[in-house]
């Protein structure tokens, strides 16, 4: 009974249903336009789950924490607040697992909100499906809020969010009010200090909603100290017998009355006060006219009460009153205001009350309009539904049928987990084999390949068992057409059908980064002088460049030691000028990633050209191109020798020297919690005397679905690389990573001989991938290369391809085991 106010406001404050406008919601930043704020609205029907609001988690690396703001425009007494994540219908799969919430009354003095018990964090969603409630514990009276996702790195976060209760009429926007004292009955020690009072000029215990029991040593909160409800002080430190408080409100009002919640315990000197005298002010000056009330002290019931004290519709936009001692202790738990006809709190208000009738014709024929209005809304809006209701129902209806369609045709597919794909494609003449035009035609940009899995025996229960992702990703596989370049051979190609916001794990770890001066600057593009085309990437075009006086350009610390050469050398990585906006901004993902990097073994990003177009990066120029052709010339190097008959110059421990290398580097990614997610030999570039450095981040920031590289058309995935778990659930972690680091040092132990599996089809691959999931030892492992010892194969490859991705090997255990093998 006595939390009445705080259990029945908790009313949705319209993201939901949209009364809260879009420009209303703003965030710190944003992944992409299709994760901007206005999508951070929670979603009870769940609807398709798509849209979200998702930071940018570089910008987080700046120092930014990210948030979602909201703004109500007026206060508001916020009760509850919900959230959810992303799921896309089974694409995506983010979430914030724990978050914080900043408010603020004014946008610009900002609270950080925290429970009874001090605690900031608040835990959120477990999956990116259901909606997650959480009372707030003291309740906030804000106009802004924020939602602040707490991460651990190792996920990125979407967030949509309700806020819950009612506005706040009362107007009350601070009071400031003596420190409550401490009493110490019968050796106990009792403490009635304003707990949650939440700023300099705050507000805190007297206006949470909560009002203290008749004995004050209990709380109706569970589990709080004693005394905790009330905010009390003693008559002792008062010399001139009354405790004087000021109460600050968001503009003159007219004030009716005010409630005081009083405990009233005398048997323990707690007694409410004997006189009340409020002074008003709406201008400078205080009025000198007072309004004073001297209730009945009431010397028979201990029940603790709400004292009203009438405040004869005085205006003011400030109060201060005057409460005088009648006994030893006064003890306030609530105050609440009523001014002109707003009445916040109806249930502290009496219903006799003769301020509030409304007893005016005007008003009466006002609502008779209002009503007349409301009721041709109603009817218009339920025609609205009625017809878009119908037209989901046609919908459903011919999705239905193509469902059933395919599981009808599945069903004369091979029982198991078996692909063909030119039987799945053949029916409907389309030209494309790709499993997923067969699914759903009706949506030819988004696909949803966890219907698909569904469909497949096996996979009818794991899907639960995966959880949101996007399991059936494998089974959309459409083979790779023309010969493609040899990097492109290595990765398969998904006939558009990536939500890449399950592969979408790129893990930063801010408190690494920050303080890394990563700013990076700006190079006059004409002191670029074009030597050769290096290579060519998705992005466009890599070329061998001179640039004139970069040495000096270099601070200190991004000189390249040892390297006074002038005009220096360097590779300028330049964006096709055709590229799309989301390829412009991942470029320049990418180069923010990149400036934060500082390691030996990964290559360093010296300057920029982004002024103006086309933009470019420039790195350090490794002599020796990608490790995958260094390799692949060696070996044909040493066929050549053999042929020859000469000595091999190439020994089994240069080739562990460099694997110790990209193990090294990845150390470093690893205590950064970066996940590169397309480690390869194709992405280490090899400098003089074997040198190796990791490249290409440009996995790392394909974050999601907009921003998703598409070749043709098709996103594409380095499938051969992949561990079981990123391919099947989309996580991408340092153990998928760790995976990629196996089939890398096969790669490099058999010299890039060939691709890894190339006896499997990429279909084959992923029903292998779908056997590591099952567990049933019929999975396929890369052999053990000829010149591999048998130790390094089944105590380091194989760990790094074990299925429980917690019991591979940390890049830290592998780098001193490589090393170890060296000796
Ligand atoms: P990317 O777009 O990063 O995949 O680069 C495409 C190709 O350009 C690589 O496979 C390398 O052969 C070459 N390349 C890229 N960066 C460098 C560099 N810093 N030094 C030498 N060659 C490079």
């Amino acid at each position: 009974m006595l939390r009445v106010f705080v259990e029945i406001c908790r009313y949705p404050l319209g993201m939901t249903g949209g009364q809260i406008q879009d420009e209303d919601i703003s965030a710190s930043s944003q992944w992409s336009e299709s994760t901007a704020a206005r999508f951070g609205r929670l979603d009870f029907d769940n609807g398709d789950g798509d849209g979200a609001w998702c930071p940018d988690i570089m910008s987080e690396l700046d120092g930014v924490k990210e948030y979602l703001q909201v703004d109500l425009r007026t206060l508001h007494f916020i009760t509850l607040v919900g959230t959810q994540g992303r799921h896309a219908d089974g694409m995506g799969n983010e979430f914030a697992q724990r978050y914080m919430i900043k408010y603020s009354r004014d946008g610009s003095n900002w609270v950080g909100w925290h429970d009874r018990k001090g605690r900031q964090v608040i835990e959120g969603n477990r999956n990116a499906y259901d909606v997650v409630l959480k009372d707030l514990e003291p309740p906030i009276i804000a106009r802004f809020v924020r939602f602040m996702p707490v991460t651990d790195h190792s996920m990125i976060v979407c967030m949509r969010v309700e806020l819950y209760g009612c506005e706040w009429l009362d107007g009350l926007v601070s009071y400031s009010i003596p420190d409550g004292h401490q009493m110490i009955y019968r050796g106990l020690d009792v403490y009635f200090n304003d707990s949650v009072y939440d700023g300099a000029s705050g507000l805190g215990q007297l206006t949470d909603g909560t009002w203290g029991l008749d004995d004050f040593l209990h709380s109706p909160i569970y589990s709080m100290s004693p005394g905790y409800d009330y905010v009390g002080w003693s008559n002792k430190s008062f010399p001139k017998g009354y405790v004087e408080m000021i109460f600050e409100f968001d503009h003159v009002r007219n004030f009716t009355s005010m409630k005081v919640h009083c405990n009233n315990m005398f048997s323990r000197g707690v007694r409410m006060f004997r006189q009340a005298t409020c002074y008003f002010r709406s201008g400078p000056d205080w009025e000198a006219d007072p309004v004073t009330l001297r209730p009945t002290v009431d010397r028979v019931s201990q029940i603790a009460r709400f004292v009203t004290v009438p405040l004869g519709d005085r205006t003011a936009s400030l109060i201060k009153c005057r409460f005088h001692f009648s006994d030893l202790w006064m003890l306030f738990s609530e105050v609440a205001f009523q001014s002109g006809s707003a009445v916040y709190n109806t249930s502290l208000t009496p219903r006799d009350d003769p301020t509030h009738k409304v007893d005016d014709s005007n008003t009466r024929i006002l609502i008779g309009c209002l009503v007349a209005i409301i009721a041709i809304l109603l009817t218009i809006i339920v025609i609205i539904l009625w017809r878009q209701v119908w037209q989901k129902m046609l919908e459903k209806a011919s999705r239905r049928m193509l469902d059933d369609e395919l599981t009808a045709h599945l069903a004369i597919q091979t029982q198991a987990f078996s692909l063909n794909h030119s039987s799945l494609s053949s029916e409907g003449g389309s030209t494309s084999n790709s499993t997923y035009e067969r699914i759903f035609p009706l949506c030819a940009d988004y696909q949803e390949p966890s219907r698909l899995i569904r469909k497949l025996p096996e996979f009818a229960q794991s899907t639960e068992h995966l959880g949101s992702c996007t399991s059936s990703r494998a089974l959309a596989v459409g083979a790779s057409d023309s010969a493609p370049h040899y990097a492109e051979a290595d990765i398969i190609s998904l006939q558009e059908s990536s939500d890449s916001s399950t592969y979408s794990i790129t893990a930063v770890n801010m408190n690494l980064f920050a303080g890394t001066d990563s700013s990076m600057k700006e190079f006059p593009r004409h002191k670029l002088t074009f030597k050769e085309k290096l290579g060519e990437g998705q992005f466009g075009e890599v070329h061998l460049c001179e640039a004139e006086g970069m040495q000096d350009f270099l601070d200190e610390v991004l000189s390249i030691e040892g390297n006074n050469e002038s005009p220096l050398l360097v590779a300028v990585k330049t964006l096709r000028e055709d590229a799309n906006k989301n390829a412009r901004n991942d470029f320049l993902k990418e180069i923010r990633i990149m400036s934060r990097l500082r390691d030996p073994n990964i290559v360093r990003l010296l300057a920029v050209c982004v002024d103006t177009d086309p933009l470019c990066m420039i790195t350090e120029y490794m002599e020796n191109g990608d490790l995958n052709q260094f390799l692949c010339i060696l070996r044909l190097k040493e066929i050549t020798l053999f042929f020859f008959s000469v000595y091999s110059t190439l020994s089994y421990s240069k080739l562990i020297e460099m694997a110790v290398q990209i193990a090294s580097g990845m150390k470093y990614l690893s205590s950064l919690n970066f996940v590169h997610r397309d480690l390869a030999t194709r992405n280490c570039l090899v400098g003089k005397n074997y040198t190796i450095k990791i490249a290409d981040f440009g996995m790392s920031r394909n974050l999601y679905r907009g921003d998703y590289y598409r070749i043709q058309g098709r996103a594409i995935l380095p499938i051969r690389w992949m561990s079981w778990e990123s391919i099947l659930l989309g996580k991408f972690t340092m153990a998928s990573d760790v995976w990629a680091f196996g089939v890398t040092l096969w790669e490099i132990l058999t010299l890039c001989k060939e691709q890894p599996y190339s006896h499997l089809s990429d279909e084959q691959v992923i029903e292998n991938t779908g056997e590591f999931f099952r567990d049933q030892g019929k999975q396929v492992y890369l052999p053990k290369p000829p010149c591999c010892p048998e130790r390094v194969y089944t105590d380091l490859m194989l760990s790094c391809w074990r299925r429980n991705a917690k019991q591979r090997p940390s890049f830290q255990e592998m780098h001193t085991q490589l090393m170890e093998s060296l000796v």
